[in-house]
């Protein structure tokens, strides 16, 4: 069965998509954490960082330049943002598919709470 971010990537499921191309697929988180909070996703289903293979470098690479690329068209680039992922249930992940948090528009405090 597909997971939601895999429904969006084959618009199966409605989000507000900011960027999409043959690689990746980026969208507006559904509950925000910022201003701005922007979720980066490959198009095809790698379900956390520890399953990434040595072949999707240059994947991974993609994803963070989109991810530059849309903290410039937002505007946020120069305040700067925070780029985040979670990695299975110690990190805080939620949906088993890799995706890339762009979150900024603000200060975004601490990294961790403490
Ligand atoms: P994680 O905790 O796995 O790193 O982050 C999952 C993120 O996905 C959360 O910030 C959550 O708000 C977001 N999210 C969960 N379900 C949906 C959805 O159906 N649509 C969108 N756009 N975001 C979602």
């Amino acid at each position: 069965m597909a997971n939601i971010f895999e429904k969006i990537v084959n618009g199966e499921l409605d989000a507000d998509i900011v960027f999409q191309d043959d690689r990746v697929t980026a969208f507006r988180d559904i509950a925000p954490k910022a201003r701005v909070h922007v979720l980066i996703v490959p198009n095809q289903v790698i379900e956390t960082v520890d399953d990434i293979a040595d072949e999707d470098e240059a994947l991974i690479g993609h994803m963070v330049l989109v991810a530059r690329d849309i903290a410039r068209q937002e505007g946020i680039a120069e305040d700067g943002y925070r780029l985040m992922i979670n990695c299975r249930e110690h990190g805080g992940q939620e949906v088993y598919h890799l995706h890339l948090h762009l979150m900024g528009g603000q200060h975004m405090g601490p990294m961790v709470c403490r």
